[in-house]
């Protein structure tokens, strides 16, 4: 098939003109219930309403202050004459791929400022089988015997209210990545900024707003596995993730971060209370240390054995298991020898855990070539065979460079 020119579908309305007011607005979105309070106590109100402003920012999803209907007017009008905006990050541009798959460029940093910068953040509508093999895949919710809310997800697993959406939300922490993996398209822009928990938070809102998610009701999955290195940003990243738990009552289980193996963020991670710990990738991407120093950098400072050490800190959760992922590189990392290697590692470590492939996605100027189909099918069948659970990624819009390691804010086709 061949793949259309991605769409410009949309320029989202509530992205501010260039003739908005100069002043730098204060923005609520991306604090939590606990710091609107403090706020609207300094005003004069109830620390309850703290919660109500949390409530409409997070869970009903008001992106405009004078929207807020559960706020009296005078108090809408008191938080503008102060300054403060809601400020949540604005989806800029759509991009559409053939399989459905959505790109989107959000609009981060205060739109009157001269730092705006736009992130990515792609929708997959049926996942990419990344989850496939979790804890909190169907078969948690399909378990015989399980009542009408999912135990640990707390989702409805009742019939009459079946799940709607089953989607993914592949999420950015940085603005480019410093990491410099030598077969990421991200790295080619080297790094360029942190986001702030409300940008990377944001993120996640607009879309589910988009798409107009029912939490609870339907099925989605956040991977942290956008632009850029989430554990080199990591108390903006876990903030966001606790705004997501607590302020919009997204489940940790359906979350996983992932990590080109950042042994102190691993360390922080690994002291994180279960209720706001998403699940934990690794991006192995090697079989061994040779190979993978020449791929990632990153290995000279942190090694494999150093990685594995620093996961073997993190409770893992009944049936929960670690992810290494693994970029299959045509005839560099793909062979039937490296498939071999990977087992034998994986089963050292003695952890539970899980590998999934992934086809190296190409990009301009990446010279690697992409693996054969038959390679990719015996890489697994080598790992299954050894008692690795491995599943494939499917590729997702390829064709808007939505795919895993394309996103480098590319506009044109
Ligand atoms: N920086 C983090 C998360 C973002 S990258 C990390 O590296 O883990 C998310 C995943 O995409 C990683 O597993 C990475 O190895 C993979 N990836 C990067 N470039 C890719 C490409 N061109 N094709 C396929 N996967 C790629
Ligand atoms: Fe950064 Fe991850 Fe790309 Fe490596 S694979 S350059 S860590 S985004």
């Amino acid at each position: 098939m061949t793949a259309k020119p991605p769409q410009l579908v949309q320029l989202d309305a509530s992205v501010p003109t260039p003739e908005s007011p100069v002043s730098a607005p204060k923005q609520l979105f991306g604090l939590d219930s606990a710091a609107l309070a403090a706020l609207l106590v300094s005003l004069g109100e109830p620390a309850w309403r703290g919660r109500q402003l949390a409530e409409a920012i997070y869970v009903q999803r008001v992106a405009e202050l004078s929207e807020i209907t559960t706020l009296s007017k005078s108090l809408r009008g008191k938080l503008a004459d102060e300054g403060w905006r809601i400020g949540r990050p604005a989806i800029a541009q759509v991009f559409l791929s053939v399989d459905g798959t959505e790109r989107y460029l959000v609009q981060c940093g205060s739109p009157e400022s001269a730092s705006v910068q736009t992130v990515e953040t792609v929708w997959m509508p049926e996942g990419d089988d990344g989850e496939s093999g979790d804890s909190t895949d169907s078969e948690v919710a399909e378990r015989v015997g399980a009542p009408c809310l999912d135990s640990e997800t707390g989702e409805s697993t009742d019939p009459a209210r079946p799940s709607r959406q089953r989607a993914t939300i592949c999420v950015s922490s940085q603005v480019g990545c410093a990491v410099n993996c030598q077969f990421c398209l991200t790295a080619k822009l080297g790094y360029q900024r942190n986001l702030t928990a409300g940008e990377i938070a944001g993120q996640v809102i607009a879309v589910l707003d988009r798409h107009k998610v029912e939490v609870g009701r339907d099925r989605v999955n956040l991977v942290f596995m956008g632009m850029g290195e989430p554990f080199l940003n990591y108390s903006s990243f876990i903030d966001a993730v606790r705004l997501l738990v607590r302020e919009a009552h997204l489940s940790p289980q359906r979350m996983t971060v992932s990590t080109s193996g950042i042994v102190p963020g691993i360390d922080s991670f690994a002291q994180e209370p279960a209720e706001t710990r998403p699940k934990l990738a690794i991006s192995l991407n090697a079989p061994n240390d040779q190979i993978r120093q020449e791929l990632m950098p990153i290995n000279r400072k942190w090694n494999i054995e150093s990685v594995v050490d620093a996961i073997r800190q993190v409770k893992l959760r009944p049936r929960e298991r670690i992810t290494f992922e693994y970029v299959l590189l045509g005839g560099v990392t793909d062979q039937p020898e490296h498939a071999r290697e990977v087992a034998r590692l994986v089963r050292r470590t003695g952890l539970p855990a899980k590998v999934n492939l992934i086809a190296w996605n190409p990009g301009p100027g990446i010279p690697y070539s992409m693996p054969q189909p038959a390679a990719v099918e015996a890489f697994r069948e080598i790992l299954t065979t050894a008692g690795i659970p491995a599943y494939l990624r499917r590729p997702r819009g390829r064709d808007i460079y939505a795919a895993c390691g394309q996103l480098k804010r590319t506009v044109e086709a």
